[in-house]
């Protein structure tokens, strides 16, 4: 069976209809691309046919873009000469689509030829929107939740099939950069008034106007193969393309950094390829893209932001046990955090009962889920309807007995063990022996917490992030007795409100927090070595973090770190090794720099709150020392002290998979994104140069950064993490 079949009509019609064996969504394949081109061949060299429709067999979509395993996969295809094989390759996808574009016309007069247009029934991502961008004429059924884009520079690559040199050369560059650079996606109507599609028509009527089109002798010629074709808005010789060039050049290295290989080479493609003819463009845009294929931070960031995420998001590590879905969920305490998972459990359908001392916390509670839709309602996202349909799901009570049927609850109230254990307790008294306890701890053991309950197998964390709605990761922590049941609810239910799973073992601060605390720890601690703060936080932005480990604190608040720093002292006792940044921390608290919250923290803030320069005070008690040190050492000081954490959690069994340490840090806490992960990132390193570099920060730093016994293993062998592991997980 092959993924694209032909059938040719009475009228001269050739129907040619994508629909991948064995997927929900059609992607493409090496081999799809033959099959395709096959057809097209037995199309344009049937006298008979007059023209062709490109469509999907399944319903509500085209395609969801190029099959990313066979992309990972075709560098190691390539044989000896990698960049070789892939730039074949590419080139060989170019040819395909341009025997679609030129579709048979006289290569000189643009004569002849026959009209291929893509009847769309919905989304189309990637390569689905490349290969219509090469067809004559797009038509898109009008299906509002149809996806329409090409999101490719979100895992690390940009389109690389003719998207890039298509669309800048259809749109322009302006129009063209937003869709590119962010991968922005649009449903057909704003794909239509932003120039990407043709026309948009009811879904029940895409087929047979696309046919009427391709019988009316329509003009087929695309304006870049017209003599005198002239770029929209400007090729960059031109004065006003000129001024886009530079401002696109200088908003993507403002925005990234300069840490996304896939951005800059994007920008050169689109840069390079407007100075040359069409098909040079293309070869342009194969060179960078393979540039793009051969960086292994691409590598990394399809594997982790795409792979290993899908894979996450289907339960890749969920135990075998029958459906869990989540109906009816109560949620105690409707605090930030409670209200917050109130709202994703409502807009997944779910029945919610959220519970506070007070009725009018509950209700203030679920005011912000009315707040958030009111939001959405402005921004043209949600509607009244679906507002009332919301607030329809959720009780806000303090009746704890509204709580029979709940099949979930999610407790989300003070931190402290003895409230929580009494809001355990009487919680049970009330639901069925079913029903399963998670709690949203952020530093409290789940074991311990579990004690409050008498079937601990049926005891969870399921920790989210702040704001929750915007959060994508959630952790799931098995206490010592958490049972498998337990741990497929809490995973079912995160795939219900659409977010992505990691499931931990139960240790202090978990997985993420315990690897975010020492990135924060490392920056206080050089601040009172004499760094300056800017240094410290801009070597964190220039790795592509989201904010500087200063800034962190500030939006986090010092009394929140001031008592996790007190806690901790207290749980371990002499081995406390963080004296030196609570000395920092204390001091800052006793000064009333709190924070954002607080207008005062290692910033400055006005009085409407937007952030100033760093605090003058700051510099006063920790002057800055006459010599700084350079970049890389700032920057490898903030990297080993989160990953050789991720190390340790691996190798004390934490972690059970690198793979959710790796989507679970860049997910979490905006680890490096470019780089995939901390065990990509380690793997980007190179084991035997980590471990080298450990030794010296450590002789240089303090035992902080000692290489743990694992990553010297790997040195000593030659092994990469995701060598020694990756198979394991995948059998797992
Ligand atoms: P919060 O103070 O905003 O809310 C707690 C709510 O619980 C309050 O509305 C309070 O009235 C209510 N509550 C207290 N005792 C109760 C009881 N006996 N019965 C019913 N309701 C009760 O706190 P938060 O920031 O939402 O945090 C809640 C939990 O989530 C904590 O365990 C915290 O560690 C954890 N957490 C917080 C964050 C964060 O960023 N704030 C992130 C992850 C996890």
């Amino acid at each position: 069976m092959t993924d694209f079949t032909m059938k040719k009509d009475a009228d001269g019609v050739a129907i040619i209809t994508w629909d991948t064996v064995g997927r929900s969504m059609n992607v493409m394949s090496q081999q799809g691309f033959l099959d395709l081109e096959a057809l097209v061949d037995d199309a344009l060299a049937d006298d008979a046919i007059k023209g062709i429709v490109i469509t999907s067999g399944k319903e509500g979509s085209f395609a969801g873009g190029m099959d990313l395993n066979a992309i990972a996969r075709m560098k190691d295809d390539a044989g000896d000469d990698p960049a070789r094989g892939l730039f074949d390759g590419v080139m060989g996808m170019h040819a395909i689509l341009r025997k679609i574009e030129r579709a048979g016309m006289d290569p000189k007069t643009n004569k002849g030829g026959k009209p291929i247009a893509a009847a769309l029934p919905g989304t189309a991502l990637g390569i689905g929107l490349e290969l219509p961008l090469a067809c004559h004429r797009i038509f898109a059924a009008d299906n509002p939740k149809a996806k329409i884009g090409l999101p490719e520079i979100m895992v690390g690559i940009f389109p690389g099939a003719g998207g890039t040199t298509r669309l800048v050369r259809k749109l322009g560059v302006m129009a063209a950069a937003p869709l590119l650079l962010e991968g922005k996606l649009n449903d057909p109507k704003k794909a239509m008034q932003a120039g990407i599609v043709d026309e948009v028509v009811p879904v029940d009527e895409l087929i047979d106007t696309a046919r009427a089109w391709v019988l009316s002798k329509p003009s087929i010629v695309k304006p870049w193969d017209e003599k005198g074709y002239k770029m929209p808005g400007g090729a960059p010789y031109h004065p006003a393309g000129f001024m886009t060039f530079v401002g696109a050049s200088a908003m993507v290295n403002g925005k990234t950094q300069g840490t996304l290989p896939a951005a800059k080479a994007l920008l050169s493609a689109v840069y390079e390829g407007a100075l040359v003819p069409f098909d040079t463009a293309l070869r342009i845009e194969a060179r960078w893209f393979t540039n793009v294929l051969m960086n292994p931070s691409s590598t990394a960031m399809i594997r982790s932001l795409f792979i290993n995420k899908e894979a996450l998001d289907k339960g890749a590590n969920r135990p075998d046990v029958p459906d869990q879905k989540v109906n009816k969920v109560g949620v105690m305490g409707a605090g930030m955090m409670g209200a917050g998972i109130a709202l994703v459990s409502a807009m997944a359908g779910m029945e919610v009962v959220l519970v506070d001392q007070k009725q009018a916390a509950a209700d203030k509670g679920k005011a912000y889920s009315a707040t958030y839709m009111d939001k959405g309602i402005k921004r043209g996202k949600a509607t009244e309807a679906k507002k009332d349909e919301t607030l329809a799901r959720i009780t806000a009570t303090t009746d704890y007995d509204a709580l029979k049927g709940c099949d979930l609850i999610i407790e989300a109230v003070f931190e402290d063990a003895d409230v929580k254990a009494e809001v355990t307790k009487n919680v049970l008294k009330v639901v069925g022996d079913d029903c399963i306890f998670a709690t949203n701890t952020s530093t409290l053991p789940i074991t311990d917490l579990a004690k409050a309950s008498d079937t601990p197998e049926q005891f969870i964390g399921i920790h989210f992030f702040s704001p929750v709605e915007r959060m994508m990761l959630v952790e799931i922590i098995k206490g010592e007795k958490t049972g498998p049941r337990a741990v497929a609810k809490a995973l079912d239910y995160v795939r219900q409100i659409r977010k992505t799973p990691i499931v931990v073992n139960d240790a202090r601060f978990f997985y993420c927090n315990r690897c975010i605390l020492p990135y924060i720890n490392e920056g206080i601690r050089m601040v009172a070595e004499g760094v300056t703060p800017a240094l410290i936080d801009n070597a964190a932005r220039q790795l592509g973090f989201p904010v500087g480990p200063l800034q962190l604190v500030d939006e986090t608040s010092i009394d929140l770190g001031a008592k996790i720093a007190r806690a901790t002292k207290t749980a371990m006792g002499d081995d406390y090794p963080d004296a030196a940044v609570d000395e920092v921390i204390f001091w800052m608290e006793g000064e009333g720099r709190l924070g954002r919250k607080a207008n005062a923290g290692f910033f400055d803030y006005d009085d409407k709150g937007k952030r100033q320069g760093y605090w003058d005070g700051l510099a006063a008690r920790y002057p800055h020392a006459d010599t700084q040190p350079d970049l890389i050492t700032v920057q490898h000081r903030l990297m080993f002290a989160q990953v050789l954490e991720a190390v340790r959690a691996l190798e004390e069994g934490v972690l059970e998979d690198i793979r959710e340490g790796d989507v679970g840090a860049v997910l979490a806490w905006g680890f490096a994104p470019w780089s995939g992960g901390p065990f990509s990132w380690l793997d980007i390193l190179g084991a035997p140069y980590a471990a080298e570099r450990c030794d010296e920060l450590t002789a240089e730093f303090g035992p902080r950064f000692a290489t743990p016994a694992l990553l010297r293993e790997l040195a000593k062998k030659g092994q990469s993490f995701y060598g020694r592991f990756a198979g394991v997980a995948e059998a797992a």
